[in-house]
């Protein structure tokens, strides 16, 4: 095991960025002209620093597996983005932000990172303002904030329920304007399946255009990869059906470590599996909860009633209902972290409380929060002594002006209306903390390859605070690549153009056409997603919101009986010279195979819980804190980065020692 360098400049926090930001060599603009770059992905992370290197004058190529940028995952986004503008005067500032990021993320995130990310999250909103991006205002026309949980001050803007949308098309924007200038060449439906390396750095990938299946060798003198998460080797999550990690773990088995696999984000709010055939789950954005108030009743046959469809969640009085995050948490109530919100829900559900068929769902009630509209607006209004309709009428108009598609969604899947009748939650699997492993620069253990957006590990350590995936990934696309990587750069001027007709491209290629080849060759009984299912159950059932060292050991044995079963026996039908959508999945789920496995080993080295890794045998047991996670900084402050020698399980953890000199760790508390 070595230890790893992370690259921190030295110096006072608060001027670490600063002084980097000074200190980097940087590229003359006549030779930005002569240099290469590869973007894998054009989702926010990708998309942003695409735009900006371009801009910048680099020579710059992007693949996407879409048809178009415009529909990477990142447009699902919905709530909303943070930074620290203070603009509703409630003390919010940089340090906050970091504060609450740090605190959040359990202790185990980098503190330079993200003092850069809170650094710079106020200019990502002055940029997207810029482009046009319209984030809702308030009624003098400022832009408006909202809170999300896990902090206490309102930070997070937001474009109505379409905030990754709204985004996404300022970053397409300006990546559009850089393609019609010939700076970005865009692939579009190609997909990255190998890196190519020599002499130690990467230098290139093999992409297999999607439509042809024809394989093609793309050079470059730095490969930038923003693939995206993987919460999808869960099969059931809240991601795109199309989100994968082949980008990642190829880099991975070709030498970038793997950080903490196990740090996955289980959402407390969304809409409950319906059934054993369903193949997506839906997020309800967590801006629900600044206004929803989660419950289940407090009595067991009332939950019979409910469940027989006897009784009406309507039909409870306040004394029947059980509040349980504002009763076990009242500093924060239903704006707790999402981890504590999630571990709570499962907590009720498990003790016999979920209000549906399948035990497995709470309330999330607007009325409260209707009625408390409707009288303000009725005051507004001049209104005296409104009757009850006239509330109702006035406070579902807010409500509907705030979340109005977001209800709209829910009406159309689960065929209830939430404004008369509470939503139905269940948490799901949906953000991946881990990732691949990079340092200050974002370059990953590959040189000169680096890794940004939710595809790399760097900022939320062991939890994501809501609106912060979409800050982080556009901080690393728009504020920190375009600076770090003209440190690299700069030393290669002198290398000129990268041929691809050299040995290593040529071998990278023709392990690709022999992986497709053996997998096409299987003709095996079973489909991808009989395999990918599987998968799936193994990982939420023993991987999933609490773990134990019984349940993980199983995972990794019954992953890998899974993968050998995967490549006896799957069937891919068609070919694979044109589009073939059962081959893509193939390969896709064969990755997911691996990085399950290294996943079940992270969570079981850590035996500790912190964030959205619970460990069943890491529990408070006395105390105000008992029942809730217990966090061992002692043997545990640390990212476990992990090496690929072969198989998952041979994987070598490599550790990065988390040093906290501006923030005291302290038990997380919401109490
Ligand atoms: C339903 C939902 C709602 C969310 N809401 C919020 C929110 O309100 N606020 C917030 O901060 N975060 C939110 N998140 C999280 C956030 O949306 C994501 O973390 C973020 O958008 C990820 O952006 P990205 O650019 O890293 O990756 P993505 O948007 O996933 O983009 C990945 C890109 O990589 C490409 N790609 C992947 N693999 C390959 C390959 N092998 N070859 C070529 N191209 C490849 C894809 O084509 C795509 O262009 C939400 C997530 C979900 C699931």
């Amino acid at each position: 095991m070595s230890v790893l360098d992370s690259k921190i400049p030295k110096g006072p926090l608060k001027d670490k960025w600063t002084n980097h930001k000074n200190k980097i060599d940087l590229v003359n603009p006549a030779n930005k002209r002569n240099i290469d770059i590869i973007v894998v992905g054009t989702g926010l992370a990708g998309g942003s620093a695409a735009a900006s290197l371009a801009e910048m004058g680099y020579n710059v190529k992007t693949f996407c597996y879409q048809d178009s940028p415009r529909r990477a995952h990142s447009i699902a986004a919905q709530g909303g983005i943070n930074a620290a503008k203070n603009y509703q005067n409630d003390g919010d500032s940089v340090y906050r932000l970091f504060y609450d990021t740090v605190k959040g993320g359990d202790y185990r995130s980098r503190e330079a990172n993200v003092h850069r990310l809170a650094e710079v999250s106020g200019n990502i909103i002055d940029q997207c303002v810029a482009q046009g991006v319209p984030f809702g205002r308030d009624y003098g026309g400022l832009l408006d904030n909202r809170s999300f949980g896990g902090v206490l001050v309102s930070r997070t803007f937001y474009a109505k329920g379409q905030t990754g949308q709204q985004l996404l098309l300022g970053a397409y924007s300006a990546l559009n304007r850089q393609i019609a200038k010939g700076k970005v060449t865009m692939y579009n439906r190609h997909e990255m399946v190998e890196l190519v390396k020599v002499d130690g750095k990467a230098r290139g990938i093999i992409a297999r255009n999607l439509e042809t299946g024809e394989l093609e060798r793309h050079s470059a003198h730095a490969v930038v990869i923003a693939s995206g998460g993987y919460g999808n080797v869960f099969f059931l999550s809240t991601n795109a059906m199309g989100s994968n990690a082949t980008a990642a773990w190829k880099i991975h088995k070709k030498g970038a470590y793997f950080a903490n696999p196990c740090y996955t984000q289980i959402h407390p709010t969304c809409i409950p599996r319906s059934g054993e055939h369903q193949s997506k789950l839906t997020l309800m954005s967590e801006s629900l909860r600044n206004d929803g108030r989660i419950w289940v009743p407090k009595n067991l046959e009332d939950v019979l009633a409910i469940r027989e469809g006897k009784l009406q969640p309507t039909d409870l009085e306040e004394e029947q209902r059980d509040y349980y995050l504002e009763r076990r948490y009242p500093a924060f109530g239903n704006l707790v972290p999402r981890d504590v919100a999630s571990r709570a829900a499962k907590e009720r559900c498990d003790s016999g409380y979920g209000v549906n068929e399948t035990g497995e769902a709470v309330y999330l009630d607007f009325s409260t929060a209707i009625q408390r509209y409707g009288k303000q607006q009725a005051a507004i209004a001049r209104i005296e002594n409104p009757n009850e309709k006239d509330i109702l009428k006035l406070g579902e108009a807010v409500i509907e002006s705030k979340y109005g598609n977001l209800f709209q969604m829910y009406e159309k899947i689960v065929a209830e209306n939430p404004y008369k009748t509470p939503m139905m939650i269940y948490p799901a699997v949906h953000y991946t903390m881990g990732g691949v492993w990079v340092d200050y620069n974002l370059m990953t253990s590959v040189e000169g390859c680096y890794c940004i957006g939710e595809a790399n590990f760097s900022d939320h350590g062991a939890n994501r605070l809501g609106a912060s995936a979409l800050m982080q990934g556009l901080a690393d696309g728009y504020f920190v690549l375009p600076y770090t990587i003209g440190d690299y750069l700069s030393n290669e001027i002198r290398t000129g153009k990268i041929s691809t007709e050299t040995p290593e491209f040529e071998e990278a290629e023709k392990d690709v056409s022999e992986r497709i080849e053996k997998l096409m060759n299987i003709k095996g009984t079973k489909s991808v997603d009989y395999f990918h299912k599987l998968l799936g159950k193994a990982m939420w059932e023993y991987v999933g919101m609490s773990r134990n060292e019984e349940g993980l050991k199983k995972a990794m044995s019954e992953i890998k009986q899974i993968r050998t079963n995967f490549w006896n026996d799957v069937r891919i039908p068609g070919d694979k010279n044109s589009l073939n959508s059962e081959l893509e999945k193939a390969g896709r789920v064969a990755d997911f195979l691996e990085l399950g496995e290294l996943f079940a080993k992270d969570a079981l080295y850590r035996n500790e819980s912190c964030g959205g890794h619970f460990r069943e045998e890491s529990v408070e047991e006395d105390g105000l804190q008992k029942g809730e996670a217990k966090r061992n900084d002692t043997d545990y402050a640390y990212v476990a980065a992990w090496e690929y020698t072969g198989e998952p399980s041979d994987a070598v953890m490599h550790k990065e020692e988390l040093e906290f000199n501006d923030i005291e760790l302290k038990q997380r508390s919401y109490k």
